[in-house]
């Protein structure tokens, strides 16, 4: 029951992963469950890391709510450990978690520190990874 609660609330920040998982497969992607979190990688997924990311070259691995796309299943195995940190963050923040993290990259900036390694989101991800 609690998992079923905890889903609703972040599934407003996992709707857009969910929808990319769900048709990447008709773009030669691959989605599969992995300990309770929805991966999906190759195709549409790595398509929109290359591309669609604000990161410079793009990135290996996004969380979206409970869903993770990667570029390849490789770099899902390496961005799991990271990854499995923001999907509780996601968790956590439910419907906030996006302008919290938005909030966190300005926040960061702001300091002077990098919007991205210094944004406290990422500070625990990456301690934890
Ligand atoms: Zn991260």
């Amino acid at each position: 029951m609690i998992r079923v609660v905890r889903s609703c609330w972040c599934f407003p920040s996992t709707l857009p992963g969910l929808a990319v998982a769900v048709l990447n497969p008709l773009f030669g992607g691959t989605t599969a469950a992995h300990t309770g979190v929805v991966e999906s990688h190759g195709g549409l997924a790595a398509w929109l890391l290359r591309h669609a990311t604000l990161l410079r070259g793009g990135a290996l691995a996004i969380t979206l709510g409970e869903v993770v796309l990667g570029r390849t299943a490789a770099a899902l195995d390496l961005t799991r450990a990271h990854e499995r940190v923001h999907v509780a963050q996601a968790r956590r923040w439910g419907p906030l978690f996006y302008p919290a993290y938005g909030l966190a990259t300005v926040a960061a900036w702001r300091r002077g520190a990098c919007p991205y390694r210094g944004n406290r989101f990422e500070v625990e991800a990456h301690a934890a990874a």
